[in-house]
């Protein structure tokens, strides 16, 4: 496995080298703190980069306390490579970007004796200067008159709010910047209040109003907070997290949650549709798309979910019953280690054992979906985070005599029996047992678990700031269609369809998130010959108490969901997530 897995890797490193869409609100702050100060901003597309300086016996170091004696120079780590860069692209640090580039420096000692050293070091570099799209200002102990008097200007200066109104011009003071917490008081949890988000606009509309640029600095550096006071009309995101404010920017998610109504056909949605009179969550949805569900040719025309949800997880058609691996049995990377390989936080929510087909396709590596107590092993070498669902005897009695719950503790997760409450865990490992072998259908009087299971999961994998990879699947609508019992499926289909609600919830209010939502195949080969919106019934036929082949449609919603409109084969879902998830 691990050869396979190394060159996939690689393969996806080599992608991520590329992207580099310049991006005008993306403000890197105390930016020589990251690996490659400068260029980890340049290739994560970041037009405004600020620099602390401390001027130490003639010479101007970059750092935000006293300079160590490894402290750079500032004209090593950042003059002279943005002089070259700009020559080399006539004038600008992003060809063909027509929007000015900011080098905000912010100056840690003693204002004037700085600024004059400052001064003579910038003749040295004429590209830097009267540049239409570069322009440096001046932050921190600002050599505010100066600047003002000076006949030709160096350096701007960054203003404060009440520096506005003073007929200072853009040129002299490009960017209006303040402490977030002095304007506006909310730590980023939840909603805005109303009177904050207004005193952001307002604020916002005066600076633009004099054509400033508004910047905060130690804002709750998060994507929801990102997302508030960008559209509150501020400029600059001031932050640390470098790649995940410009995934963020480029729309393209941090956060992917895949959601598998097993067995759920279009009848299926119908009939849960009509059943809720009418309404479902899933019509939130912004796109939609339909994959083909045939598995390798191996095994004929009709996928099971184990094949199904290996081309989901590994992008590649095998032969039914194999879970996570190829046509000759050998193992496949999935979604769930690639994750990992990210630091993306992982998690599986179903309403079955989590020892299943359908999760287990996504961590583990077996020949055979029947291997169950194997396939928990495989579980125990996979870093999943978070685990809802039933199979807890796969765990606990087992023909080798095992008890893996001694070993999930060892591995630091938090455990959650049958009877525990799991919505209690909000952050650490977590497995939450809901039954020994699969949980109750909704018929016969399971609870919400499945929702609130996805609450919880979301809760928390979104501790992680790199983002996270959540399954969640809805298990039974295929039960119902094996029994061709059509209020089974539409009672499973509008329970599968509340946690579907609370993933789009979070996915509006974080905007890094992306939700899939597709099935592996059809169950049954249900239709619907009648039914009453009103009433909530309807009339269903089946034609086969086994898996049929007809297209399945995929809704997605959030950041990317644009990649999943049109007909492609079910390997194709891998792809599309791969490819929003990783090519950043
Ligand atoms: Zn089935």
């Amino acid at each position: 496995m691990c050869i396979f897995l190394c060159c996939f890797f690689l393969f996806l490193t080599y992608q991520t080298a590329q992207s580099q869409i310049p991006l005008p609100n993306a403000f890197a702050h105390n930016d020589y703190e990251h690996e490659r100060p400068l260029f980890d901003a340049l290739q994560q597309g970041f037009t405004n980069i600020e620099a602390d300086i401390h001027l130490v016996n003639g010479e101007l170091y970059v750092s935000h306390d006293r300079p160590k004696s490894s402290a750079s120079l500032l004209k090593d780590l950042y003059l002279k490579p943005l002089q070259q860069i700009l020559k080399k692209n006539q004038g600008r640090i992003y060809p063909d970007w027509n929007g000015t580039f900011l080098l905000m420096i912010d100056i840690k000692t003693e204002a004037s004796r700085t600024y004059q050293v400052l001064k003579e070091q910038l003749k040295q570099f004429p590209e830097l200067l009267n540049n239409p799209y570069f322009k440096i200002f001046i932050s921190g102990n600002r050599p505010f008159e100066e600047i003002r008097n000076e006949a030709l200007r160096y350096a701007g200066i960054d203003g404060r709010p009440e520096d506005l109104g003073k007929d200072y011009s853009y040129n002299f003071m490009p960017v209006i910047s303040d402490r977030f917490s002095a304007v506006c008081n909310w730590n980023g949890k939840g909603e805005i209040p109303a009177s904050e988000w207004q005193k952001i606009k307002n604020l916002a509309d005066k600076v633009h109003l004099e054509g400033k640029k508004l910047r905060f600095w130690a804002i709750p550096d998060q994507a929801n907070v990102w997302n508030t006071l960008l559209k509150a009309g501020v400029d600059f995101i001031n932050t640390d997290r470098l790649s995940a404010l410009s995934a963020f920017l480029n729309k393209k998610p941090t956060k992917v949650i895949l959601m598998i109504g097993d067995g759920m056909g279009t009848a299926q949605i119908f009939a849960g549709l009509t059943a809720n009179h009418g309404q479902l969550n899933l019509m939130r949805c912004q796109q939609f798309g339909f994959h083909l569900s045939q598995p390798a040719p191996v095994s004929g025309f009709i996928t099971d979910s184990a094949a199904g949800a290996t081309a989901f997880s590994t992008g590649q058609k095998t032969y039914n019953k194999a879970i996570g691996v190829d046509t000759l049995k050998q193992p496949l990377a999935t979604l769930i280690e690639i994750a990992e390989k990210y630091n993306l936080a992982t998690g599986l929510v179903a309403s079955c054992a989590i020892t299943e087909a359908t999760l287990a396709a996504f961590y583990a590596h077996q020949p055979y979906r029947e291997m169950e107590e194997e396939i928990a092993l495989d579980f125990l070498k996979s870093n999943i985070d978070v685990a809802i669902g039933g199979g807890k005897k796969r765990f606990t009695n087992r023909k080798d005599g095992k008890n893996l719950l001694t070993q999930l503790k060892e591995q630091k997760y938090q455990i959650a029996d049958l009877n525990d409450d799991f919505t209690q865990y909000s952050k650490g490992k977590l497995v939450a047992f809901t039954a020994e072998e699969h949980p109750k259908s909704i018929k016969d009087g399971r609870d919400n678990q499945l929702s609130q299971g996805t609450q919880t999961a979301i809760q928390i994998l979104n501790q992680n700031e790199e983002g996270f990879f959540l399954v969640v699947e809805g298990s039974q609508i295929d039960w119902g269609g094996h029994f061709n019992d059509a209020e089974y499926i539409a009672k499973e289909m509008v329970d599968f369809d509340q946690a579907i609600g609370i993933a789009l919830d979070f996915a509006e209010k974080d905007g890094n998130t992306l939700v899939v939502i597709t099935a592996d195949h059809e169950t049954g080969g249900l239709t619907i010959n009648d039914g009453n919106f009103e009433k909530g019934t309807f009339e269903g036929k089946f034609t086969t108490k086994q898996h049929t082949a007809v297209m399945i449609p995929v809704f997605a919603y959030g950041c990317g969901a644009e990649n999943f409109a049109g007909i492609y084969p079910n390997t194709a879902i891998f792809d599309k997530i791969v490819k929003v998830l990783f090519n950043r």
